[in-house]
């Protein structure tokens, strides 16, 4: 058995697919008795959506779910202004709401198929590391091994109590209300609306489905210092719409209910020996943006095609690039969610006014729309290093591959998990690259013919090279230092 995973959450099983379509075996390890019903996370961003793509699940995704295209800043019934996704470039250019749950079964459905059951009631209990393979045991005595462990187990991870990896962070003393609520009629707002009131904000989502099922987010930090909360029943919550939301909209039933208590952490490591932690379990900070999950399946992706690649026989020291890549995007994720946090905190009269300002200025400015949209797609991530270079035509070493279309389908579709892309700028000026677990695209007159390709990677002649989670490994002109970047990736341990 090559690798263990901790966790049927969205992280382990992206992990287990990517894995999987590598041809790797697994285990998926899972504490609970059987699979959540739980709704909690509710988006997907374009990045994650090109990634499930890549798994070939995009498009059951999209029948699920909705496309979020704004949201509204409200005062009662009004609406004082609308925030408007400015739709990035992806195939997938939306947030795409549906709850964790949903996404949970489609993930495990395909594992099915792929032949890997998730095994539930298997919670694992202690790791112990040797030179050549990790061993676990769970909760009801049986031992495991393995290659490799990731600890995909959730923010109260059990591995990285057991690795011993600090959590830097803690709590930030805010207390929400979060519940799923049947609404007795489609209310008088669109799919996604906040009010900002004295009392922090109050946010409603509507949840994809045929009920007029929707998410509501309530700060209940001034009543959790003086009183102990109620929990959220249909009374209590009705109150609070009531008082600080929407007029004559009525609550008729609440499915789902949690009492969240904001946390910001960061693991200090993403890797001890031979175990990894991935996710939540290496990361956790309050819903603001829906970042979290979809963070938790990039680490996924990233992690999963180089433990692939090693478990083929490539040098391990492929590995490193998994923390120095994700840990900083981590921390600059949660330095991002810390300023929304923030904002959302203020309490005193001025601050929020001057902030409520901001915010509707920023709705009517394009550029700060886009940017924001951009962001929240997490599209803009790179894992670039070294300075960017004036007048840089096209996506550079570490930016994301760029869809654009080809005479047959685009560049995206030639993409996937289990193999690197190499797009090869008119070929008839070129050697040819024939490397294994390399699929080679030929970009010239035939296969481009309005140049979107070219003019989108700004080369008319040379190399594109493409990793598994699409960003690129390698560009330019010199096919001699594009099969150095091969086989550094593919390069057997035995070089070491
Ligand atoms: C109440 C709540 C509401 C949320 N709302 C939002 C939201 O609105 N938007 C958003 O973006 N994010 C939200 N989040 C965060 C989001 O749910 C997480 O970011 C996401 O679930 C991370 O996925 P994951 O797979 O890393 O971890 P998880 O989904 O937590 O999965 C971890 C899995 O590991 C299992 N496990 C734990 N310990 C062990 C063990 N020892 N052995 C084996 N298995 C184990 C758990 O049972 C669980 O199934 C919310 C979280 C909570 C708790």
């Amino acid at each position: 058995m090559s690798v263990l995973v901790a966790g049927a959450g969205p992280t382990g099983m992206v992990t287990a697919l990517t894995l999987a379509a590598n041809g790797v075996p697994c285990r998926v390890l899972e504490r609970r008795p059987q699979s959540s019903g739980s709704s909690r996370a509710l988006g997907l961003q374009a990045r994650s959506m090109e990634l499930l793509a890549g798994l070939g699940l995009a498009d059951e995704v999209e029948r699920v779910a909705y496309r979020l295209s704004g949201a509204s800043i409200m005062r009662g019934d009004a609406e004082l202004s609308r925030l408007s996704w400015v739709p990035p470039q992806s195939p997938y250019p939306y947030t795409y709401v549906l709850p964790q749950s949903g996404l949970e079964e489609i993930l495990r459905g395909r594992l099915r198929e792929v032949g890997v059951e998730v095994e539930y009631g298997a919670e694992v209990r202690t790791v112990v590391q040797y030179d050549d393979r990790v061993g676990v045991q769970l909760a009801d005595g049986r031992p495991l091994e393995a290659s490799w462990l990731v600890g995909a187990d959730g923010s109260r991870s059990r591995v990285r109590t057991e690795l011993e990896i600090a959590l830097d962070g803690g709590a930030t003393g805010e207390t929400y209300y979060l519940a799923d609520v049947v609404l007795d009629a489609a209310p008088p707002f669109r799919d996604s609306a906040m009010w900002l009131g004295p009392a922090g904000p109050l946010m409603l989502m509507r949840l994809p489905g045929p009920v007029e099922l929707w998410r509501i987010f309530v700060d209940m930090t001034d009543a959790a210092q003086t009183e102990e909360l109620p929990e959220p029943s249909i009374a209590v919550l009705q109150q609070l719409l009531d008082e600080r939301g929407p007029s004559r909209t009525r609550i008729a039933d609440v499915p789902w209910t949690s009492i969240f208590r904001t946390r910001v952490c960061l693991a200090a490591e993403y890797r001890r020996g031979r175990a990894f932690l991935a996710g939540d379990a290496a990361h956790v900070f309050p819903p603001f943006g829906g970042q979290g999950m979809n963070l938790g399946i990039q680490d996924a992706v990233n992690l999963a095609w180089r433990l692939a690649r090693v478990e083929q026989g490539a040098s391990d020291r492929l590995l490193d690039g998994y923390e120095a890549e994700r840990h900083p995007v981590a921390a600059a994720t949660i330095r991002d969610v810390e300023r929304r946090r923030q904002l959302y905190a203020l309490r005193n009269p001025i601050a929020r006014s001057l902030r409520d300002a901001m915010l509707r200025f920023g709705a009517r400015v394009p550029g700060a729309a886009r940017q924001a949209s951009l962001q929240n797609s997490q599209l803009d991530l790179s894992y670039r290093t070294g300075r960017r270079r004036p007048f840089s035509p096209g996506p550079e070493i570490g930016d994301r591959a760029p869809d654009a279309a080809l005479a047959e389908g685009t560049v995206h579709d030639r993409l996937g998990v289990d193999h690197l892309t190499l797009l090869h700028f008119d070929t008839a000026q070129g050697e040819r690259l024939d490397e294994p677990g390399t699929v080679v695209v030929r970009i010239d007159d035939e296969t481009d013919p309005a140049g979107t390709t070219r003019a989108r990677y700004g080369l008319r002649q040379g190399y594109v090279l493409i990793r598994p989670d699409g960003y690129l490994a390698s560009r330019g002109t010199d096919l001699a230092e594009v099969r150095r970047v091969v086989a550094s990736i593919n390069e057997p341990a035995r070089i070491r």
